[in-house]
């Protein structure tokens, strides 16, 4: 098949959920194509890797190792493929890479400007993202709205792919905001028009709108769109508010979405969302329900911790039982553990709140609770086990004390040498030998496992002896042996850390193993 296009822009206000909207069409195409995803960020950092979790939401990390925007995690998650660094653009990224053709004289003596330079290098990469990846359909979304300064160039330059690739392989669609005023009570469509009517003097006519309402559009405000914006109603849908993101696939579908993408850009299609429909059913309508405690420093924003909700709501669907979120903030320590049936000890930096993090652990070790430690989790489960288990003095990580005792947890000495900010940190896919009859074996059904990583700091090799001698049982390790991966506890329900983070790999259709375990050990703690 001839590559197709499918442009997402956003229009009337930014949050109104263009990742999950483009994810949620991925999903229903991937299922007989190979489709691609592309995010374009407006902002100038080169990638989100030193943005604060607070601002930004979580740094989403790939396999090859990508810092990218959290919207990485709903494409790969409804997708079911694994993306890439360069399927991220940021316009940092742009003008860095612009900057070095421009130096190395590629240019030619000619001035460099926004446009026709900057907006071809963007139309180019699609090309070159397109071909590279092999797809027959790539999805670009272009983050903010139409009309912000920040996503100009990105508008022209799928303005210029239109013309690259032919008006008959490429379609725009339009996500939108239909407000219902109170006191009016009545869809009202011109935010729409207005929007539309931004995206017209960029050169771009929307092929689709979606709009985002609360309630499923009426005739009457169709109609209004479809006279003002050249569209037939067919080709108006709504993205009705969920209580769950993952129904939006169906909520499109049920509107005859496929259908009209693939009569449009001329390919055939029959989405199957029977086993995506049955999950979601069951966490729907589940059985049983436990709490489990996030213990964190940024828990004052979900966001940060996007893809530990999301994993363990796969394990809701999973054992069909609900699952309450709980959020710790372990800078206060007086922490309240009742009634929660299993702990989450999420990745984090620095020293805020890293001690009320070891009190949970301590907590969880003693009183059987099941615990899972990620990345920071696990360097504070190894921390709190040498001090309160191998009994050592004034033990810590670098990371908060570089001058303790019993460094537990540092920086290796061949990473030592790496100073460039987002150069100095482990990240991405590493591979990790299991060692046999683990419940870290166990639950992966495999001796050899690959997760993301996203850190400086590793268990030092000097204590691994100590902390085995100890009864610590290091169920995982890179193949050298001197990384610790993955940590367990025998005689207890389930304490389980890894350094990696595997619920950024954790989808619906399979979800992350330590997550299960985790889950299905809270349950069994509380109905067996
Ligand atoms: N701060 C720790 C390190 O850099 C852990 C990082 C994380 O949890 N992602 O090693």
């Amino acid at each position: 098949m001839q590559r197709k296009y499918l442009v997402v822009t956003g229009g009337v206000l930014s949050g109104l959920g263009k990742g999950i909207a483009m994810a949620s069409i991925g999903n229903l195409l991937s299922s007989q194509y190979k489709v691609v995803p592309i995010k374009c960020d407006g902002y100038l950092n080169v990638d989100p890797g030193t943005m604060n979790p607070i601002e930004h939401g979580e740094v989403f990390v790939l396999d090859d190792g990508a810092e990218v925007d959290m919207d990485f995690g709903h494409y790969e998650r409804f997708l079911g493929i694994t993306c890439k660094y360069d399927w991220n653009l940021t316009m940092g990224k742009v003008f860095s890479e612009i900057r070095e053709k421009e130096r190395r004289g590629d240019y030619l003596g000619k001035t460099v400007q926004m446009v026709p330079h900057v907006s071809n290098f963007i139309r180019n990469h699609f090309l070159k993202v397109g071909e590279e990846s092999d797809a027959e359909i790539v999805l670009i979304e272009i983050g903010g709205t139409v009309g912000d300064m920040e996503n100009d160039l990105y508008v022209d330059a799928v303005r210029s792919l239109m013309q690259t690739v032919g008006k008959e392989n490429i379609l725009f669609v339009h996500l939108t905001y239909v407000p219902i005023p109170s006191g009016v009570d009545e869809q009202k469509s011109k935010p729409t028009q207005q929007s539309v009517g931004f995206l017209r003097q960029k050169g771009i006519e929307p092929d689709i709108i979606i709009a985002r309402c609360s309630e499923m559009l009426t005739e009457n405000v169709k109609q209004k769109i479809s006279a003002f914006c050249n569209l037939s109603v067919e080709e108006i849908f709504t993205a009705i508010d969920v209580d769950d993101v993952y129904k939006i696939p169906l909520v499109f579908e049920k509107q005859g979405l496929s259908q009209l993408l693939a009569r449009k850009l001329n390919f055939s299609i029959l989405p199957d969302l029977g086993r995506w429909e049955e999950l979601i059913k069951k966490r729907e309508n589940y059985e049983k329900e436990i709490t489990i405690a996030i213990a964190g420093k940024y828990t004052s924003l979900e966001d940060s911790y996007a893809s530990i909700i999301e994993a363990l709501n796969h394990c809701s669907s999973n054992f069909s039982t609900k699952i309450n979120v709980r959020w710790i903030d372990t800078e206060n320590k007086d922490f309240d553990l009742s009634g929660i049936d299993g702990v989450i000890v999420p990745g984090g930096f620095g020293s805020r709140g890293i001690e009320g993090k070891i009190d949970v652990i301590k907590y969880c070790r003693e009183n059987n609770l099941p615990f899972l430690g990620i990345c920071y989790g696990l360097q504070m489960a190894v921390i709190e086990f040498a001090r309160n288990v191998c009994g050592l003095s004034s033990t810590n990580t670098t990371e908060v004390d570089e001058n303790c005792a019993n460094p537990v947890v540092n920086i290796l000495d061949e990473q030592k040498g790496i100073s460039n900010l987002g150069g100095t940190m482990r990240l991405g896919a590493y591979p990790a030998i299991i060692r046999e009859g683990t419940k870290v074996e166990k639950l992966y059904d495999s001796q050899e496992v690959s997760e993301r990583h996203r850190h400086r700091y590793e268990v030092n090799p000097q204590y691994h002896n100590i902390l085995q001698d100890s009864g610590l049982i290091l169920s995982g390790v890179s193949p050298n042996g001197k990384l610790v991966e993955f940590i367990e506890l025998p005689n207890h329900n389930y304490f389980v850390a890894t350094q990696g983070h595997p619920e950024l790999k954790s989808t619906l259709l399979k979800p992350a193993p330590l997550f299960l375990g985790l889950v299905e050990s809270a349950i069994r703690k509380k109905f067996e």
